[in-house]
């Protein structure tokens, strides 16, 4: 099959994009390809891009291990310096990469594509301002002796991505690990590679050769030789918890560190005091609705107080059907198409089980919302009500597929909320402030909004609990924790 280039409007060229290793735009190293189809647009063969392998990963393990002695070495004020000129770099090409997201990821660029690009900036510019904390202690010793630690890089960090927003992810990882001093090998997922290939470019000319190498390739290739790679150091990881366990035994066959960002069942928690217009927007917020459902901090556990059961449930309903579906690239969209046909098929196949189960009821099939016409992966939202038992509660969907659990008591909710193997976010809507910090302290998650249902906060500690992962990121503590480690050096003074 031979490229084709769109006739749409805004359509990015239709090219062949090469990786990035050692500071140049290189195929694999055998030659193959991979077929990039806009989840939008399936039938459009818009791109490829390379098939890397192990010989290809190896090359930008070597390159990063080069790059490593000169870019640890570097003042930190230098490497500061590259990171802010890139964040500026990718601010003046927001809208170009937020187009780019929109057609990569099927995310609508109003609602999704657009932000995550500010979000990216905004952490080149937070590690940049940071990295000069990456610094030690001095310990009271005494006379006699200087006792004094400090952090060092870790060395080569194999950073693995995501589709759902690999630039948000992309920027928890790069800035972090090159700000404490580490060369990284990142590989782009392997259903939306083009934004991640885009960024490399973008960051080439602020970088020495060789300090971000970015591979594409599939996981059970590239990805598994990355995370086995003898040259690499440390692991990064944002994928699904399967796949995270079996990269978390590979580096622990090695002993070297990995951080695991993986699923989530959150659940989003309603009190009578809290329910408001503002509160219903934040639950449509929290589900991540305008991503499809697809995100690991998705709210898609909702527990309703039985005495507001209805009245959340009926406003919910008819804001969600005021979300307009639509192509991704067209401002008036609220909500774009699933990644994949593989990803529709198991959301549809998750709907039909809620369908046939007995004592679960179908409170929204948002199906007419969907336009006719539209070629891509369009699922609309579905809200059912059940109890938090079965398979729809408990499972991760990946999808705009909502359940509503009733409740009557703090205790019975808090149990419910933490049955589950995930831990990574939770939502809690309540005005009592005793009673939401005291639901905040009892609940099982690595990361608890109250009265809010937005994404992550620059700065901000951010990982899971249980199932959903190990290791914090997009924080300072977390690129200390993740990035760097500690050398202690006593020294006996004679003087
Ligand atoms: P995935 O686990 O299928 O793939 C993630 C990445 O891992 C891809 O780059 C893939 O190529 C690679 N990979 C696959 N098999 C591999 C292997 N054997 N060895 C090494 N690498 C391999 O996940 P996905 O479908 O891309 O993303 C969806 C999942 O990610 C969901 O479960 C979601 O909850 C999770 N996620 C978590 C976070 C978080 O911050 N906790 C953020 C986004 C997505």
């Amino acid at each position: 099959m031979t490229l084709v280039q769109p006739t749409w409007t805004e359509a990015p060229p239709a090219r062949d994009w090469p990786m990035q290793v050692a500071g140049i735009p290189v195929e694999a190293a055998d030659g193959r390809w991979l077929d990039v189809h806009p989840p939008s647009r399936p039938e459009t063969l818009l791109a490829r891009v390379p098939r890397g392998g192990a010989v290809d990963v190896d090359r930008a393990v070597n390159a990063a291990r080069e790059a490593f002695p000169g870019w640890r070495a570097m003042h930190f004020t230098e490497r500061q310096r590259r990171l802010l000129a890139i964040a500026d770099a990718v601010e003046a090409h927001a809208d170009e990469l937020a187009r780019l997201t929109a057609v990569d990821t099927g995310n609508a660029v109003r609602t999704q594509a657009r932000p995550e690009c500010r979000v990216l900036v905004d952490l080149f510019r937070y590690f940049g301002g940071v990295a000069g904390e990456v610094k030690g202690v001095v310990l009271p010793a005494g006379d006699g002796q200087l006792q004094y630690s400090v952090r060092e890089p870790l060395g080569v960090v194999g950073a693995i991505l995501p589709w759902n927003s690999p630039l948000m992810i992309a920027g928890m990882k790069i800035p972090a690990a090159l700000a404490a001093g580490n060369t990284m090998v990142v590989k782009a997922a392997e259903d939306a590679p083009l934004t991640v290939l885009r960024l490399a470019e973008l960051c080439a000319p602020f970088l020495p050769d060789g300090v971000l190498n970015v591979i594409t390739g599939l996981g059970i290739e590239c990805g598994a030789h990355l995370v086995r790679h003898p040259g690499v150091d440390k692991v990064s990881f944002t994928g699904s918890t399967a796949v995270g366990l079996d990269v978390g035994k590979a580096a622990a066959e090695r002993l070297i560190p990995a951080s695991l960002e993986l699923g989530g069942k959150n659940p989003n928690i309603v009190w009578p005091d809290a329910v408001s217009e503002e509160t219903i927007d934040g639950i449509l917020t929290a589900m991540r609705f305008t991503r499809q459902g697809q995100s690991c901090t998705a709210g898609s556990r909702l527990f309703l107080h039985r005495s507001i059961f209805d009245e959340v449930l009926d406003g919910l309903v008819r804001k969600v059907a005021q979300l307009r579906i639509g192509d991704p690239l067209d401002e008036a969209t609220d909500m774009g198409c699933l990644i994949n046909a593989k990803q529709h098929r198991r959301v549809a196949s998750y709907i039909e089980e809620g369908l046939s189960t007995p004592g679960v009821s179908l409170v929204y099939d948002g199906a007419d919302m969907l336009p006719a016409g539209l070629e891509g992966y369009y699922h609309a939202p579905t809200i059912f009500s059940g109890d938090n038992e079965w398979r729809l509660a408990r499972e991760e969907i990946f999808g705009p597929v909502m359940v509503v659990v009733p409740w009557e008591d703090d205790d019975e909710v808090l149990a419910m909320a933490n049955d589950s193997n995930y831990g990574l976010a939770a939502y809690l809507w309540c005005k009592d402030v005793d009673r939401a910090l005291g639901a905040a302290r009892r609940i099982e998650a690595g990361w608890v909004q109250v009265n809010q249902g937005g994404g992550q906060m620059v700065g901000q500690s951010y990982g899971g609990f249980k199932q959903s992962g190990i290791g914090r990121e997009v924080s300072l503590e977390g690129m200390l924790e993740g990035f760097t480690q500690i050398k202690q050096i006593n020294v006996r003074l004679s003087r």
